[in-house]
C-alpha cells in the first residue's frame, strides 16, 4: 500500500517536502482518504486555549526564561493574521535596530501566524521554539535544530506534524481545533 492513484486530485505536498518517499506515499493516502483532519484531531484532541497577544507573550517568555535565559530581551510577541505561513518560514522574528541617544537599541518582535491560534499546544509549542531559537540562531542550520532540540526533544516530529497540520489547511481550508466561543 505504498502508491497512490495518479488519477487522485492531489495537490502536491509542499509543505513536506525533503522528506522521505515512504511518509510522503502514507500522507498522501490520508488525504486521498480525507483522513488527515481526523488523524490530527485523534491524535491531538484539544486547542491549547491561548488567545491573546498578552497570554502568547507570557508563554513564549516563560519558555524563553526556561531555556534560554541569558538570551536577548523580548520586546514583542504576537499572533499575526496578515502572515501568511509559507514552506520555510512558519513565523517570522525580526530584530529592529534603532539609534536611541548614542546607543543602538535592538527591539526583538516575534510574529507567530494567527493559524496556530487554533491548534493543539504542542504546536505552539514548536513554534515559539522555532522562533525563540531564531534569537540566537539566524539560519536553519543544524546548531538552529539543536537548540530546538534542546527545548522541545521531539521538536522534528512536531514540526513535521505541523506540517501535516499546513497540508490539511491548503487542501481543505478548514481550521482544526477553533475555539468554541467567537472572536472578536
Ligand atoms: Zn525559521
Amino acid at each position: 500500500m505504498t502508491s497512490v492513484a495518479p488519477t487522485q486530485d492531489v495537490k502536491p505536498l509542499k509543505y513536506l517536502q525533503g522528506y522521505g518517499a515512504d511518509t510522503l506515499a502514507q500522507v498522501a493516502q490520508l488525504v486521498a482518504g480525507q483522513g488527515l483532519g481526523d488523524w490530527l484531531l485523534k491524535r491531538y484532541p484539544s486547542g491549547h486555549g491561548i488567545r491573546t497577544d498578552k497570554a502568547l507573550f507570557e508563554y513564549v517568555q516563560d519558555l524563553k526564561q526556561e531555556h534560554l535565559r541569558g538570551a536577548e530581551p523580548l520586546n514583542k510577541v504576537a499572533f499575526d493574521s496578515k502572515l501568511q505561513v509559507v514552506a520555510h518560514a512558519l513565523g517570522t522574528h525580526t530584530t529592529i535596530s534603532r539609534v536611541q541617544g548614542n546607543k543602538l537599541k535592538a527591539k526583538r518582535e516575534i510574529r507567530i501566524a494567527s493559524m496556530f491560534k487554533d491548534a493543539p499546544p504542542e504546536f505552539l509549542q514548536m513554534i515559539a521554539v522555532h522562533e525563540l531559537a531564531h534569537i540566537k540562531e539566524r539560519e536553519h542550520d543544524k546548531a538552529f535544530y539543536k537548540l530546538c532540540t534542546y527545548m522541545a526533544p521531539n521538536y522534528h516530529q512536531l514540526e513535521f506534524e505541523v506540517r501535516l497540520y499546513l497540508t490539511h489547511l491548503d487542501i481543505t481550508g478548514t481550521r482544526l481545533w477553533a475555539a468554541a466561543v467567537t472572536e472578536n
